[in-house]
């Protein structure tokens, strides 16, 4: 299967590292230009060194204002990818109304979703040209996972998130679909899974018995990304070897 983004502009949230890092550096080779947007600066600086046809923006999603502002300056957008989050990890009993880190996974998590989808899709809309959006979720979502009482409480809101939005955005030919990884071991990953004792008990539900590697989950982006899914819309993919599905 031939897959080409040439003369397509599309904007990656959370491209400093990671698999957002993988996926500018993807699309960007598949022809498309890139709109690289994170929080620090080293890590664009360097994917822009390293990779031609990414433009980078640095914001931090969790701030609204600023985050509009940035992403209007991006100029016209096809695609959207809202991968950006971090890992907050703590035990049901542990976690508390004032926890800080808590309502920055949500900003992140679902407020700058919708923050950034609404000034891009304000865009798509007056093109009438369509376009294609893939939120980056997580097995999470759908199952219940020991120390992630936020995690999977803002990627399961995500999910029901992106299917409004496919409901709402899909008569203006916009699709939106998620991915639901497993583990993959980035930073994020090594954080709550680099341990045996927490690795090995969740390998062993994974019936292909591995993580996810950043790569598969790219592939799986860059597919629901293009045109080659133009009749998916809704949809919840997980990447995960058959965790969630048996
Ligand atoms: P990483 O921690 O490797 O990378 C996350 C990226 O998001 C970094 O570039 C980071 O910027 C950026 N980011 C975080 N917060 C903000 C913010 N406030 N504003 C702007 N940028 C921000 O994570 P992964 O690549 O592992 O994760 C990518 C996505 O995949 C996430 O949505 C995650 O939930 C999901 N996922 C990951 C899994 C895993 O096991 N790794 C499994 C399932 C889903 P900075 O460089 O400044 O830190």
């Amino acid at each position: 299967m031939e897959i080409s983004f040439v003369s397509k502009r599309v904007l990656v949230t959370g491209a400093g590292k990671g698999i957002g890092r993988a996926l500018a550096k993807r699309l960007a080779n598949y022809g498309a230009e890139v709109v690289a947007v994170s929080r620090s600066k080293e890590g664009l600086d360097s994917l822009a060194a390293e990779t031609k046809n990414i433009k980078t923006i640095c914001v931090d999603l969790s701030d609204w204002d600023a985050t509009r502002k940035a992403i209007k300056s991006a100029g016209p957008i096809d695609c959207l990818v809202n991968n950006a989050a971090y890992a907050s990890l703590e035990s049901f009993l542990d976690v508390k109304p004032e926890n800080f880190d808590m309502m920055r996974l949500h900003e992140i998590t679902r407020k700058s979703v919708i923050n950034v989808s609404q000034v891009v899709v304000e865009g798509m809309i007056q093109r009438k040209k369509g376009g294609s959006i893939v939120n980056i979720s997580s097995q999470a979502s759908q199952a219940a996972l020991a120390d992630h009482t936020v995690y999977c409480g803002t990627k399961g809101a995500l999910d029901m998130v992106s299917r409004v939005m496919a409901l709402e955005l899909g008569p203006h030919n916009i699709r939106v679909n998620c991915v639901n990884p497993t583990v993959v071991l980035t930073d994020m990953g090594r954080l709550g899974w680099s341990k045996p004792e927490k690795a090995n008990p969740m390998l062993a539900k994974i019936p292909l018995g591995r993580f996810a590697e950043v790569d598969e989950v790219v592939d799986a982006v860059v597919y629901l990304l293009s045109d080659k899914a133009s009749m998916i819309n809704g949809v919840t993919l997980p990447i995960d070897g058959g965790f969630l599905g048996t």
